[in-house]
């Protein structure tokens, strides 16, 4: 969504999709990111600073839509004037609580929500004019009319009920031939204050309206070209993977592929839809086809890490095997809302990871009261994930072959039975990878494999 020839691709792709095609799109690129810098400025830095951000968005989307209608196909004088007028509109309301944060010096997850939700509010408005420019029979949908959540501002949970009731309009338009286009990423709670779904959340939106529409197909368009068996800005070899199983899929998007926002399988699996990650840059490559029963050709699918997280680990030789030690430790998670990611044990002690923006002084100092604490920061987590793997004989002993030169904090065999996961240090995390990935995908080294 970076600029008006993206745009341009991306209501071909919404052209040649049908007639009936719901789109849910992102913010433009970088906006998020900008609008959160811009909410903190004006809390902790000046009001002038923080308006600078939003005059610079401001100035980005009237280049975008100005170059658009540029475009000699796309000849559009009242669309420029609709569009640049929505701009002004909802810059101006940004700037109206830039000042209210700024004035308040308070900045509450709400705020954040009302703030970050921007990006979408333009984008999804301003697409829907453009593809009236191209004879596009859109709609524009108001997120916040559809996606009703509950009140967790910054995770807000999606409420279906309502969902599926207010998803009906967006059904009829779809029905009667038009191209409903919505922004992902917000909504609002039961008494209308805008919510968000979390970082990257508009997969999520997607998978949702997809789910509320019975839809045939989700299809989750990004710039690569489907999930890969590793990352490929750092793993040498990684492809493209041709199908995965909405477990192994789920479980890749938890475990580090950026490409998915992790929750976008849930609401597909409820109604077996399957879920296409494809390419703008290239929309002929296939990408990857994830469903149920996808085929596996190989024990390991993929290889995910996530760096910078936190190991902590709690040893207590009197206490561990005493009942309730655990629901202790687990109770101070829960007090201070951190979820733990995995979790190994042994007789006097248990190791968990947790993601690294987690409330960790308030935790540790929680679990020195009941434990002696270690915390270890700048550690990678790295998964190997494939529906197939316990099925297998060797793969733990080919992993560990291929980890030998790297010491390991921590183990475990994820319960799912598709997850074989370790923690390294961050410095060793992407030769560890490569290593992974050259021991499962060998024949893949030579550049002509496909
Ligand atoms: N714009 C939001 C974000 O950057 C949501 C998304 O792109 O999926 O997180
Ligand atoms: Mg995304």
């Amino acid at each position: 969504m970076a600029d008006a020839q993206a745009w341009k691709r991306v209501l071909e792709i919404v052209k040649a999709a049908g007639p009936g095609t719901t789109t849910v799109v992102s913010a433009t690129s970088g906006t998020t990111n900008s609008l959160i810098l811009a909410a903190e400025t004006a809390k902790n830095g000046s009001l002038e600073d923080a308006k600078a951000i939003s005059e610079e968005i401001r100035e980005r989307h009237i280049a975008l839509i100005n170059d658009f209608f540029d475009l000699p196909e796309a000849k559009d004088e009242e669309g420029v004037d609709v569009c640049i007028n929505h701009i002004n509109k909802i810059v101006s309301v940004l700037d109206n609580y830039l000042l209210g944060i700024q004035t308040l010096g308070e900045l509450s997850p709400k705020s954040m929500d009302a703030v970050s939700s921007i990006g979408e509010r333009l984008s999804s408005f301003l697409l829907a004019e453009c593809a009236k420019g191209q004879g596009i029979p859109s709609v524009w949908i108001d997120a916040a009319d559809i996606m009703k959540t509950d009140s967790d501002h910054g995770k807000a949970a999606p409420d279906m009920d309502a969902i599926h009731e207010r998803g009906k309009s967006i059904v009829h338009h779809a029905q009667s031939g038009k191209f409903p286009i919505m922004g992902g990423f917000y909504g609002s709670d039961e008494n209308g204050v805008i919510t968000t779904l979390g970082r990257g959340g508009s997969d999520f939106s997607a998978s949702i309206v997809g789910l509320v529409a019975d839809a045939e197909a989700i299809e989750i368009w990004t710039d690569v070209s489907g999930m890969y068996t590793s990352d490929p800005r750092f793993v040498q070899h990684a492809f493209s993977i041709k199908e995965l199983s909405f477990n192994e899929a789920a479980e890749l998007a938890y475990f580090g592929a950026k490409v998915l926002h992790p929750a976008t399988i849930q609401p597909a699996v409820e109604k077996d839809i399957p879920v296409y990650v494809k390419n703008t840059f290239e929309p002929e490559h296939p990408g990857t086809r994830i469903f149920s029963d996808a085929d596996a050709d190989s024990p390991v699918r993929a290889i995910a890490f996530k760096k910078d997280i936190t190991v902590i680990t709690v040893i207590s030789s009197r206490m561990l095997l005493a009942w309730g030690f655990l629901a202790k430790v687990f109770a101070i998670f829960e007090k201070n809302q951190v979820s733990v990611d995995l979790v190994s044990t042994s007789e006097v002690s248990i190791s968990m990871t947790v993601d690294k923006k987690a409330r960790l002084d308030a935790i540790r100092k929680d679990l020195e009261d009941i434990a002696t604490v270690k915390v270890y920061y700048n550690q990678a987590l790295i998964s190997l994930v494939g529906k197939n793997m316990m099925k297998s004989k060797g793969v733990a002993a080919s992993a560990f072959e291929a980890l030998s030169e790297f010491p390991i904090r921590m183990i475990s065999q994820g319960s799912s039975d598709i997850n074989l996961s370790v923690v390294v240090e961050n410095e060793h995390a992407v030769e560890a990878v490569q290593a992974l990935h050259d021991t499962f995908f060998p024949n893949r080294t030579t550049p002509e494999n496909p």
